[in-house]
């Protein structure tokens, strides 16, 4: 545990660190208090074109808990795990502290959604798209362990029915290869060697 009594001034401490989660593998937790709407984290990684990242999800062997892409406006998405940060490893809750917002130059933040306590885990709400069967090992996979009062059970969204053309003002991190677009844009397959 560290030292409490030996506090610089806040903003000299990185609002957050990484530790092993209750919930999840690693989780991100606020290193000191954060305040409401307070930016903490860059979602940091390459942005690259969804081709690339259905090729990246493929040789990863499909949908992991930990592949990360969030969609951008521009049709493109950033990877977080290539040249990420800590933000990849910021779990899902159904009841989230804080939020992950695209800025108009395409890069997206992680803002606190109102106050969060010194040691708390940082949480958003993932709503996953995946496009594929949503099958019992896709469920397991991806079962929701938050632990809120209003756990969903799970960090799949549903799925849509129909694609909306509008640009979202909040990016969606999907847990596969395929993209928001795929029904109209179905995947091409990798060619394999
Ligand atoms: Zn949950």
């Amino acid at each position: 545990m560290s030292d409490a009594s030996l506090q610089p001034a806040p903003e000299q401490v990185p609002a957050y660190r990484v530790e092993r989660s209750s919930v999840h593998g690693n989780g991100v937790f606020a290193r000191r208090d954060i305040v409401p709407g307070e930016r903490v984290v860059e979602y940091a990684g390459r942005e690259i074109t969804w081709e690339e990242a259905q090729i990246r999800a493929e040789v990863q062997g499909g949908p992991h808990n930990h592949t990360f892409f969030f969609s951008l406006a521009n049709g493109n998405v950033i990877d977080g795990g290539d040249h990420g940060n800590e933000a990849r490893f910021i779990n899902h809750s159904c009841e989230p502290n804080c939020e992950a917002i695209e800025e108009e130059n395409g890069t997206i933040f992680i803002y606190a959604l109102h106050d969060i306590k010194q040691d708390e885990e940082l949480s958003y709400s993932y709503p996953l798209i995946y496009e594929g069967r949503h099958t019992a090992a896709i469920k397991r996979e991806f079962a929701c362990r938050c632990g809120a009062l209003k756990c969903s059970g799970t960090m799949l969204a549903p799925k849509p029915r129909k694609r909306n053309p509008k640009p979202k003002a909040k990016p969606q991190p999907f847990a596969d290869l395929v993209p928001a677009a795929a029904t109209v844009q179905i995947p091409q397959p990798v060619a394999a060697g």
